[in-house]
């Protein structure tokens, strides 16, 4: 059986005379999850819902989007670049995180989802990259007019961090299109990789639940640069050992 992936949505309010809140997720994110042999399903947040999603899917893919509240991680100040809080994704996402560790269920976070995966397990994030952290990198590449499947900057990868198992490679060649990234590293999490200013690419989690965070956008890359589907396989491959697809023995 294939194994069954839950992809976290965003949300968004419609303008007009009957505005209203809608979820959205772009495409690429279930084409890559299907293209690695997943069966995406998408999780509208209801907090209640957590345990009994986690009994229905075998992996998670949290997605891309917009900032987190910062007194989240303990910003007291929110710097004015932040935008688009929702507090009900991001206590949905935490709770979908604390549990499905718990759980065993393989966790993909991407771009924003690897700051919750980081948040959610206690670390904390720089606000602003270009205010905060001083740099060269243009890490919204939408600013220099590279297309999202293109790369604009690479990634040096730790030795011995799952990020090598899952690209087999030392460097990569990623997207880039955040303005925030992680400060300081949640203490569960590792170091997996960076971009050449120093800022944080990706992390990941010694232990017996399938855990990786990626800065950049490989669902944007995966048709262009096959390569960028590896962490998407390993994500089916993660779910598959762990979820109740293995146990029936498929
Ligand atoms: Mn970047």
């Amino acid at each position: 059986m294939k194994p069954i992936i839950g992809i976290t949505p965003s949300i968004v309010t419609t303008d007009g005379d009957r505005p209203e809140r809608r979820y959205t997720l772009a495409t690429t994110y279930s084409d890559a999850v299907d293209a690695a042999g997943g069966v995406p399903i998408i999780l509208p947040y209801h907090e209640g819902s957590v345990e009994r999603i986690l009994d229905i899917v075998d992996g998670l893919v949290l997605s891309g989007g917009a900032d987190l509240r910062p007194d989240r991680y303990g910003d007291t100040t929110v710097h004015p670049t932040v935008y688009g809080i929702d507090d009900l994704r991001d206590s949905f996402e935490v709770a979908l995180v604390e549990r499905a560790i718990a759980r065993g269920v393989p966790i993909l976070g991407i771009c924003r989802g690897c700051q919750v995966l980081n948040v959610a397990l206690g670390g904390t994030l720089i606000q602003d990259i270009p205010d905060q952290h001083g740099t060269t990198i243009e890490h919204r590449q939408s600013e220099r007019t590279i297309p999202p499947a293109e790369p604009s900057h690479s990634v040096s990868v730790e030795s011995g961090s799952l990020l090598e198992t899952v690209y087999g490679a030392t460097s990569l060649a990623t997207n880039s299109f955040h303005h925030q990234a992680i400060r300081d590293i949640a203490p569960s999490l590792r170091l997996a990789g960076r971009a050449p200013d120093g800022i944080v690419e990706a992390v990941w989690r010694p232990g017996p639940t399938w855990v990786l965070g990626l800065q950049w956008h490989p669902e944007l890359m995966f048709r262009a640069h096959p390569e960028h589907l590896r962490p998407f396989q390993a994500l089916v491959a993660a779910a598959r050992a762990a979820g109740r697809s293995a146990a029936v023995g498929s």
